[in-house]
């Protein structure tokens, strides 16, 4: 079952623990700045548009440094899976899961920053500041996982025994300072980049289908969460030294 969605914000959560201004997003004084364009982000229903794609104005610059927690997740065996299934039933699929991975990150405030097709990149800590970014993270991981438990036995199911993996989601989870910002002269909104980014999506590549991969410095940070979990070291493509990682596997 989908988890609750996050308690829904009346003024922007972002914008209030970026600059400690109240835009109104929900309720009658939302209604004038609908007017004006100003509604609900779709990274995250507790943060405005103003958040999303006026980042300069909110932070004065056009980056900043923060130190966040990264979750990258994508469903294993989709190129396989596409070669069974017709586009518009492989396309609700791909929805049905994306809308469930959302709702597991935004309760625990977390934002989805971008969709990249059977795939996508979130981040704890910004906008919304939560100081156990980690946890929040590992938390948003294992609920991901069970929300998509059911769809993805649905699909092995309608699909039978034609695949060669049965179908599910990897994820990879992992902390440390990224740089945040404004990077195309051609889309406003913004995003991370950094060598902690790119080791989130290494991680999320080696991750089976049902498996959450989490870094040492994400493990650290959520001690709690990991203890007892298996570990597995990986090389990873373009990180230097073999990195040994938690994993959590919730749906066997
Ligand atoms: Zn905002």
């Amino acid at each position: 079952m989908p988890s609750p969605s996050p308690t829904p914000a009346r003024i922007c959560r972002g914008c209030w623990d970026q600059m400690h201004m109240p835009i109104p997003i929900r309720g009658p004084l939302a209604i004038p700045l609908r007017i004006v364009g100003i509604t609900q982000s779709k990274m995250n229903p507790n943060i405005c548009t103003v958040c999303e794609r006026s980042f300069r104005f909110v932070q004065k610059r056009r980056r900043i440094t923060a130190n966040v927690t990264m979750l990258f997740a994508d469903m294993r065996g989709f190129t396989s899976l596409s070669e069974e299934i017709d586009p518009v039933a492989l396309s609700e699929i791909v929805s049905a899961f994306q809308d469930r991975c959302a709702e597991a990150i935004w309760a625990e405030d977390g934002i989805v920053n971008k969709q990249m097709g059977d795939g996508l990149m979130a981040i704890f800590n910004f906008p919304i500041k939560t100081e156990r970014h980690a946890e929040a993270a590992i938390k948003a991981a294992v609920a991901l996982q069970r929300n998509c438990a059911s769809l993805f036995a649905d699909l092995a199911q309608r699909v039978g025994g034609v695949l060669e993996k049965a179908p599910g989601a990897g994820v990879g989870v992992h902390s440390g300072e990224v740089e945040i910002g404004e990077f195309s002269n051609f889309r406003s909104d913004f995003t991370a980049i950094g060598g902690a980014v790119n080791l989130t999506a290494r991680l999320e590549a080696k991750a089976a289908a049902g498996e959450i991969l989490i870094s040492p410095a994400a493990a650290a940070a959520a001690a709690d969460l990991v203890t007892g979990s298996a570990t597995r070291v990986l090389t990873l493509k373009g990180i230097e030294h073999p990195v040994t990682a938690h994993v959590l596997d919730v749906t066997s």
